[in-house]
C-alpha cells in the first residue's frame, strides 16, 4: 500500500508531494490514517534545518488525530476503528521520568514525531502505541489534533509548574497563536471549575486581530506591549500588588517587563521563546520575593486524557481556524510564518 505524503528533500528547500510507502507498524506502534495534523513554528524550525538530526528526506508534522488502521506486536489495548489524539515525544518508557508520570523529560528522550520519525503531513503514520489518547466520537479530527500540544502545553504548564490556583491573576503573553488562545480559555475556566471566582487574564499580542480573539476567549484585559508599558500596565491591573503567575511564550522581548510585575510569590513558567536565547535576570528580586522561574515541556500522555475529557465536557473549544488539503500546505506555512494564524490551522490529508 502507498500514501500521499508532503516530503521535505532539503533543509530550507521547498515541500514536495510524492507517493511513498505506507510503513508497516513494528513492535509496540500503532498504524493511523491520519484524520489531521496541525501546523506551528515547529515546523518551520524543522523545515528550516534547526533539527539537524532529522533524517531526510522527511515527513513533518507532529500535532496528529487520526484512527487506528493496524496494531504492530506486543500492542494491548488498541484495535481499528479507535479515534486517537497522540502527544509528539518520543520516550523510552521505563525511566525514572518515565515511570513517574513525566515522560516529557524522559532520561532517554528519543526525539520528536516528524523530527526523528515521519510525522503526520502524510494520509498514514506510524506511532508508538505508548503516545496515543482516546477521543470520544463528538471530537472531530480537527479539534483533536490540537489537544496534545496547543491545549496541553497550557494545561500542564498551568496545573503542574504554576499550579494557578482560583482567583490568582495570570499575564499570558502571545496570547493570540496557537498555545496562547487555548492558555486564555483554560486560564480563565480552571477558576469556574473551582466554583470560585476565575482566574483573571491579562492577554499579551501585538496584533488587534489576536488581541480581540483573546478577549473572545475570556482575557478580561488585553495589552499590545508595542503600545503600552507591560509592567505598568500589569502592576495598576492588580492593585499594584503585582501577577501572581505569567506563561511566558515570547521570551526575552516579553520577560523583562514580567519579572517587574511579578507579585511576591510570582511564578513564571517559560514555555517558548522565539524573541531570543539570553536574558539577565536580578537574582536579589527573586530570593527578596520568593518569585519561581519555571519550565514546561509539552504534556504527559496522563495528563492528556484530562484535556479529552475537559474538551468532551464542552468545556474547552480547540480553536481551528482553517482546514488545508496537502496541497496548500505552502501556502499554510506562509500564514504560520507570518505569524498572522489565530489558534491553529491543520492539514486534512
Ligand atoms: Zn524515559
Amino acid at each position: 500500500m502507498d500514501m500521499r505524503a508532503v516530503l521535505l528533500d532539503e533543509f530550507g528547500g521547498p515541500l514536495h508531494i510524492r507517493r511513498v510507502p505506507v510503513a508497516e507498524p513494528g513492535l509496540g506502534e500503532v498504524l493511523l490514517r491520519v484524520g489531521a495534523c496541525a501546523v506551528d513554528q515547529f515546523d518551520l524550525a524543522i523545515r528550516a534545518g534547526r533539527w539537524s538530526h532529522a533524517v531526510l528526506p522527511l515527513i513533518i508534522g507532529h500535532e496528529i488525530s487520526g484512527e487506528v488502521v493496524a496494531v504492530g506486536p506486543g500492542v494491548a489495548g488498541w484495535s481499528p476503528g479507535e479515534r486517537v489524539a497522540a502527544s509528539l515525544y518520543l520516550v523510552c518508557g521505563h525511566c525514572r521520568h518515565c515511570r513517574s508520570g513525566r515522560e516529557t523529560i524522559c532520561e532517554d528522550f528519543a526525539g520528536h514525531v516528524g523530527v526523528s520519525i515521519p510525522g503526520g503531513y502524510a494520509e498514514y503514520v506510524v506511532l508508538p502505541a505508548r503516545n496515543l489518547v482516546a477521543i470520544p466520537d463528538r471530537i472531530g479530527f480537527p479539534e483533536a489534533s490540537v489537544i496534545a500540544n496547543a491545549i496541553g502545553t497550557p494545561y500542564h504548564a498551568f496545573t503542574r509548574r504554576m499550579r494557578l490556583r482560583p482567583g490568582e491573576s495570570v499575564m499570558i503573553t502571545g496570547a493570540g497563536g496557537g498555545v496562547g488562545i487555548h492558555a486564555v480559555q483554560l486560564a480563565a475556566m480552571m477558576g469556574e471549575l473551582a466554583a470560585m471566582m476565575g482566574a483573571r487574564v491579562l492577554a499579551v499580542d501585538v496584533t488587534s486581530a489576536k488581541l480581540e480573539a483573546a478577549r473572545a476567549h475570556g482575557a478580561d484585559l488585553v495589552v499590545n506591549p508595542e503600545t503600552d508599558d507591560l509592567a505598568t500596565v500589569a502592576r495598576d491591573w492588580t492593585g499594584g500588588r503585582g501577577l501572581d503567575g505569567i506563561l511566558e511564550l515570547v521570551g526575552p522581548a516579553t520577560m523583562p517587563a514580567g519579572f517587574a510585575a511579578l507579585a511576591k510569590g510570582g511564578r513564571m513558567v517559560i514555555v517558548g521563546s522565539h524573541t531570543g536565547t539570553e536574558l539577565a535576570i536580578s537574582p536579589h528580586a527573586f530570593y527578596l520575593n520568593e518569585l519561581e522561574l519555571l519550565g514546561a515541556r509539552n504534556v504527559s500522555v496522563g495528563e492528556l486524557a484530562e484535556v479529552v475529557d475537559l474538551v468532551a465536557a464542552g468545556k474547552l473549544q480547540p480553536v481551528v481556524s482553517g482546514m488545508y488539503p496537502l496541497e496548500q500546505v505552502e501556502e499554510l506555512h506562509e500564514r504560520v510564518r507570518n505569524r498572522t494564524v489565530i489558534g491553529r490551522e491543520v492539514l486534512v490529508p
